[in-house]
């Protein structure tokens, strides 16, 4: 094949062209192989630069050259914006926006019944209360009889039991053993509060359930005194309830304490007149007294060294009257929506 000038300048053309047009990366590196590989017409020109007479063969060949070194050029810089083109494109199709707002990832709430309880330790812990545990199923000892309560006692009736198949272990009906058995293992000075769920075979209703939850508090040491008690409550439901609220004594019965007292605060939507929530214009809160001396000699202490007061509450009744809630069974269903309010 012979190669002139004229031949030289149609590869350039047809080649910037092709170049210019090639629609892809990988359409341009198929023109790569053809304009440049071995069966290309510049490679066929360069080889047949050997036929040319002497005197044109240098001249041609610089002008092979040349073009070989444009085409080069024109690949590479084709080949970079295709390869830009390539990339945009991809960040218009792929993009992320940064400002998209997904749906929120609902946090989970504390129970009330954990609020509440969260609340009374704090408010004990602030005058030194510790918090005792003691077993949910109980014997009859620590559960009735050390508590002054005996087979025949009409408090027993009050108190209708869960008891295990053995006849004698019960689900505790009160927090109050924990008082027994925190006196058995400790000496005074006690200052104690005992949370946890209490079992009775109530009929369910909006203000009773078959399981619920109490604390109980204990304090045994020289001098106890009534009075001591009733700042105690006093500190305790201003607390709770607010600062505004008055706390109202009277008389009660418990047969492990003597005196006994029952304490209610104010209502805090009539302030006392009545209202339909409150009936009268009190709440009742807790019952309490001094510990019974046979109390105090059942736990191992010595009433004529030791005295001390008692008291107890229901920790959902409590979460009630906070949080105006009418029903106690909305604390043991399981209800989302209910939860969220708190
Ligand atoms: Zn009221």
């Amino acid at each position: 094949m012979s190669v002139n000038v004229g031949d030289l300048d149609a590869i350039g053309i047809d080649a910037r062209r092709r170049i210019a047009s090639a629609p892809d990366e990988a359409a341009l590196e198929q023109l790569r192989v053809e304009l440049l590989g071995k069966k290309g017409g510049l490679t066929a020109a360069l080889r047949g630069l050997g036929r040319l007479p002497a005197d044109q063969r240098a001249a041609a060949g610089a002008r092979a050259n040349s073009l070989k070194a444009e085409i080069e050029g024109l690949l590479a810089t084709r080949a970079q914006q295709l390869q830009e083109t390539r990339i945009g494109t991809l960040a218009d199709r792929e993009w992320v926006d940064v400002t998209f707002v997904p749906n929120p990832i609902r946090r989970g709430h504390l129970h009330p019944l954990t609020l509440i309880l969260r609340e009374v330790k704090a408010i004990f812990s602030r005058i030194g209360y510790d918090v005792a545990l003691g077993p949910q199923v109980e014997d009859e000892f620590h559960n009735f009889e050390a508590l002054n309560i005996p087979q025949d006692h009409p408090a027993r009736d009050t108190m209708d039991s869960f008891y295990l198949e053995d006849g004698k272990l019960l689900l505790r009906t009160h927090t109050s053993p924990v008082q027994i058995r925190y006196m058995q293992s400790h000496t005074p000075p006690i200052r104690i509060i005992a949370p946890g769920a209490v079992y009775r075979r109530d009929a369910t209703d909006p203000s009773h359930g078959s399981q619920f939850y109490q604390f109980e508090g204990l304090v045994v040491d020289h001098d106890i005194r009534l009075s001591d008690l009733k700042g105690t409550i006093e500190y305790f439901a201003r607390s709770l309830f607010g600062s505004d609220r008055r706390i109202r004594i009277s008389g009660d019965h418990f047969p492990f304490t003597e005196p006994s007292i029952g304490a209610s605060v104010s209502c805090g939507l009539c302030d006392g007149a009545g209202c339909r929530s409150c009936k009268a214009g009190w709440l009742e809160i807790l019952g309490a007294g001094m510990v019974h001396p046979q109390v105090l000699r059942n736990g191992g202490i010595d009433p004529q060294h030791f005295s001390g007061f008692a008291f107890g509450a229901g920790l959902d009744r409590l979460a009630m009257l906070k949080y105006n809630v009418n029903d106690l069974r909305m604390f043991l269903d399981k209800d989302v929506s209910f939860l969220r309010q708190f």
